[in-house]
C-alpha cells in the first residue's frame, strides 16, 4: 500500500466527503463552513445543480477532444461566451489547465508578440508553482527554494503595501511607481522589457488590494514603452472582488493579457489567457498548450458556471456580502491589538496578524485560524510571513452565512 506523500501537508485535519453551497461535510458527518471555496475555485458553492448537470451531461456525450486534432462544441461555445464578460478590444483566448499553465503561457505570450526578453513583476506577488511559474513568484521563501536554476529574464520590483510601511496608500504608490521609473531607467534596458505582470489584489502573498493608482501607473508606462500589461487574474476574475475582474477597480485600466483560472470552471481544471486577437496571433499553432487544456467537460462546466455567476447576480452579491464581512470582521477587531489591519475587496477578506512591535506575528495567525476549524469554520492563511488570515467564501453566501460565518470567527478569536 502506497502512503501519501509527505508533500501532502493538510491545514486542517478535515476528511471532506461531500459538499453543498457553502458547506463541506466531513467523513464523520460534521459540518463546517467552508470560507476557503477550494483557494477561490467554488465560487457557485459546492456542487451547483446547474454546474452538476453541465458536467455529467458531457460527461456521457464527450469527455475529451484534444484541440490541435478536433474542436468541440463546449471550447468554441465557452470562446465566444466569455466575450459577453471580457473588456472591448481583449478578443481571443486559449484553454489550459491549471492558473499556473495559464500564467506561463502569458509571459510565452508577451515574449512571442514584442520579441523582447525580461518580465518585470512585483514583490511578495504569486503566480503559480511551475518552473517558469515559481520564477515570478516571491509571496513566500519556501515556494523559490532548492528548485533553481530557475526561468530567467524575470526582474522584481516593490509592490505598494501600504499597511507593512505604515505609509498611505497615496505614499505607497507614490514610491513603488518611483522606484520601479528607477529601474526601467538604469537596471533593465526598457527596450528588452516584454512585460509587467500584476496581481488585482496582491493574493497569496497576503491578501494586499492592488491600489487604483498603481495600475493606472503601470498602464501609462506600459503604453510609454511598449510593455504588455499582464493581469494575474487567477484569483481575482469571475467576480471575486466583486467587479467581473478585478483590474475594473482601477477606472481606464485595460491589460493586454487577462490571465484567468480558479473560479472559472467551479472547480473543473481549467484556466484561459485572452487578449487582443493583434496580439495573439503573435504567437504561433504548437508553441503553446498541452494534452488536456480546454477539457471538453471542463468548459461545459465554466459555461454552467458563467450563467450562475451572470444569472444569480453574484458579482453583485460579492461585492454586497464583502463589505458585510469586512465590516463584522472589522468589528470583531475592536479592542484586539493582535489584528494590525483588516482589509477586503468583495469577498476576498484578509486579516493581517502582529506582534506588540507591530510585527508580523504568523504564530498567532496559525492560532487563530487552527481554532477556527475547531469551531467549524474552514479558512486560509497567507502572506509573506504568514500572518494573514483570509476569507474567501464562495460568491453565493448570503448574509446569513455571512453573519453564521462572523459568529464562529469571534468565538475563535
Ligand atoms: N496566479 C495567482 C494569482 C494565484 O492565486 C494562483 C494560485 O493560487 C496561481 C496563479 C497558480 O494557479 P494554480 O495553483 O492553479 O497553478
Amino acid at each position: 500500500m502506497a502512503q501519501l506523500s509527505p508533500l501532502l501537508k493538510q491545514a486542517t485535519p478535515v476528511q471532506a466527503a461531500r459538499g453543498e453551497g457553502v458547506y463541506l461535510f466531513d467523513t464523520d458527518g460534521r459540518r463546517h463552513l467552508d470560507f476557503t471555496a477550494g483557494i477561490g475555485v467554488t465560487s457557485t458553492g459546492h456542487c451547483h445543480p446547474a454546474v452538476v448537470k453541465a458536467a455529467q451531461d458531457q460527461v456521457a456525450t464527450l469527455i475529451h477532444g484534444q484541440y490541435t486534432t478536433v474542436m468541440h462544441q463546449p471550447l468554441l461555445k465557452l470562446a465566444e461566451r466569455l466575450g459577453e464578460v471580457l473588456p472591448e478590444g481583449i478578443d481571443s483566448v486559449f484553454f489550459s489547465n491549471s492558473g499556473s499553465e495559464a500564467v506561463e503561457a502569458s509571459v510565452r505570450l508577451a515574449r512571442q508578440a514584442t520579441g523582447r526578453p525580461l518580465v518585470l513583476a512585483f514583490d511578495g506577488g504569486f503566480h503559480g508553482r511551475t518552473m517558469g511559474a515559481a520564477a515570478l513568484t516571491t509571496s513566500g521563501a519556501k515556494i523559490r527554494a532548492g528548485i533553481g536554476p530557475l526561468m530567467g529574464g524575470v526582474a522584481f520590483a516593490p509592490f505598494p503595501y501600504a499597511y507593512r510601511h505604515g505609509w498611505t496608500e497615496e505614499q505607497a504608490v507614490e514610491f513603488a511607481l518611483t522606484e520601479l521609473d528607477r529601474q526601467l531607467a538604469s537596471t533593465a534596458p526598457v527596450s528588452d522589457v516584454a512585460a509587467f505582470i500584476v496581481e488585482p489584489v496582491l493574493g497569496e502573498g497576503g491578501y494586499v488590494p492592488t491600489p487604483a493608482a498603481f495600475l493606472q501607473g503601470l498602464r501609462e508606462r506600459a503604453d510609454r514603452h511598449g510593455i504588455l500589461l499582464i493581469a494575474d487574474e487567477v484569483q481575482t476574475g469571475f467576480g471575486r472582488t466583486g467587479k467581473f475582474w478585478g483590474h475594473q477597480h482601477a477606472e481606464g485600466v485595460v491589460p493586454d493579457i487577462i490571465v484567468t483560472a480558479k473560479g472559472l470552471a467551479s472547480g473543473f481544471p481549467l484556466s484561459a489567457i485572452a487578449a487582443p486577437k493583434a496580439i495573439m496571433e503573435k504567437a504561433w499553432p504548437g508553441s503553446q498548450g498541452g494534452t488536456y487544456g480546454g477539457n471538453a467537460v471542463a468548459c461545459a462546466a465554466a459555461l454552467a458556471t458563467l450563467d450562475v455567476v451572470l444569472g444569480e447576480n453574484l458579482v453583485e452579491n460579492s461585492r454586497v456580502q464583502g463589505e458585510r464581512l469586512v465590516a463584522g470582521v472589522r468589528d470583531a477587531a475592536q479592542g484586539i491589538a493582535a489584528i494590525g489591519d483588516v482589509r477586503g475587496r468583495g469577498l476576498m477578506v484578509g486579516i493581517e496578524f502582529v506582534d506588540a512591535q507591530g510585527k508580523p506575528d504568523g504564530a498567532t495567525a496559525a492560532k487563530v485560524h487552527a481554532a477556527a476549524a475547531e469551531h467549524g469554520l474552514l479558512l486560509l492563511t497567507c502572506g509573506v510571513y504568514g500572518n494573514v488570515v483570509r476569507m474567501i467564501p464562495p460568491l453565493v453566501v448570503t448574509a446569513e452565512q455571512v453573519d453564521e460565518g462572523l459568529a464562529l470567527w469571534t468565538k475563535a478569536l
